[in-house]
């Protein structure tokens, strides 16, 4: 059954305490909601939503441009043949992969819906029920950033991420060791410093936390910045930022670069690349996360969807931005956080998530 129409709807999620990166504060982004209707009238939802502008190379009004050249390109199709709905896209559009994302995690919220079958199980099937998760600790002081994640070990949550960057760096190694103080055994730390630090910065940050437990995640701007590090440190390198596709993230395994990646469905194109990302993360055992820098129930279900693909041993987890935002358009479905882990959503096939789209009020766009 092919794609008859497809409708574009916005929803703002704003942050509801300060929300710092290394170079950014989030504030009230605009989801994009993609709607692909089928000619029974059955509606996959997509959803696209960037946390800041500054965060990666692209913007949600950007998002919504780019769905004019986008959605034309997919209609007709049967949202079953994500490859070809993506080749489509790909001829039409180089780049601008949020949009994409957008309308392939459409495509396989619909294509479930038709075939009566959970996302979950057109990737291949869950490995987890319980979906590993992680959650931020903000850029803050020592003795907040102890008190946070001293609260969140309570709440079960076993992986933490602590932001850094953007300020002195001594305040930067004094945050790392009042969390890494208050680490209980089987919690994991990574410090995400999102590009903030220059490869001194990084290799002095390193050499004054050795004796701690903890990965760094994209502690410099650029991959060339990143392997300069990885000779100098004694720490893993998780890749972020500068693992844009397919090919930059087979080069940085290979090379030995990265020991991990924290993957956005954004960045990639949505499921259908991140699929082919997480077959080959598997089989170089690369541990890898699955989610969105933000976003509503939608973007979170592919990521928990994708998240309960994976090999546990090689799961970093899937975060979810609904705790930092408290919006959820499925009240009664939508992946939540239960001690420490992401459940799945449980209204039924696709992602299932039940939505109406009247919920998102008038449509911004449609496409016929
Ligand atoms: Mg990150």
């Amino acid at each position: 059954m092919h794609i008859r129409e497809i409708h574009v709807y916005t929803a703002p999620l704003g942050a509801k305490k300060t929300y710092n990166m290394s170079n950014s504060t989030v504030e009230t982004p605009v989801s994009t909601i993609v709607a692909a209707i089928d000619a029974e009238g059955l509606v996959g939802y997509g959803e696209a939503c960037l946390a800041s502008p500054q965060f990666q190379p692209a913007h949600n009004g950007g998002v919504r441009a780019s769905l004019d050249v986008l959605a034309p390109a997919i209609l007709g199709h049967d949202p079953k043949h994500v490859t070809t709905i993506n080749a489509s896209m790909n001829r039409a559009l180089t780049g601008h992969t949020e949009g994409k994302a957008a309308l392939d995690i459409a495509c396989w919220d619909l294509a479930g819906k038709q075939l009566g079958i959970s996302v979950v199980d057109l990737l291949g099937g869950a490995q987890m029920n319980d979906v590993t998760t992680y959650h931020v600790v903000g850029i803050s002081t020592p003795d907040e950033a102890a008190e946070t994640a001293t609260r969140l070990q309570d709440e079960g949550i076993t992986r933490l991420q602590l932001k850094a960057g953007g300020r002195p760096i001594h305040e930067d190694i004094a945050s790392i060791h009042a969390v890494a103080g208050v680490l209980r055994p089987g919690t994991d730390l990574a410090v995400d410093t999102n590009r903030g630090w220059s490869t001194a910065e990084a290799v002095h940050v390193s050499q004054a936390c050795s004796n701690i437990a903890m990965s760094m995640e994209q502690p410099c701007a650029t991959e060339a910045e990143l392997a300069q590090v990885k000779l100098q440190v004694g720490h893993p390198i998780i890749v972020d930022e500068s693992s844009t596709d397919v090919r930059s993230i087979a080069r940085m395994i290979s090379s030995g670069l990265a020991d991990g990646f924290g993957l956005k469905l954004t960045r990639l194109g949505g499921l259908t690349p991140m699929r082919a990302v997480r077959d080959l993360c598997m089989a170089t055992r690369t541990p890898m996360s699955a989610d969105d820098a933000w976003g509503g129930d939608i973007i979170a279900a592919a990521g928990v969807a994708l998240g309960a693909t994976l090999d546990p041993q090689f799961s970093r987890g899937a975060w979810l931005a609904h705790p930092y935002h408290d919006t959820h358009y499925d009240e009664a479905n939508g992946p939540r956080i239960v001690d420490g882990f992401a459940t799945l959503p449980t209204g039924g096939p696709g992602l299932g998530l039940v939505l109406d789209r009247a919920q998102f009020g008038d449509p911004v766009a449609v496409y016929r």
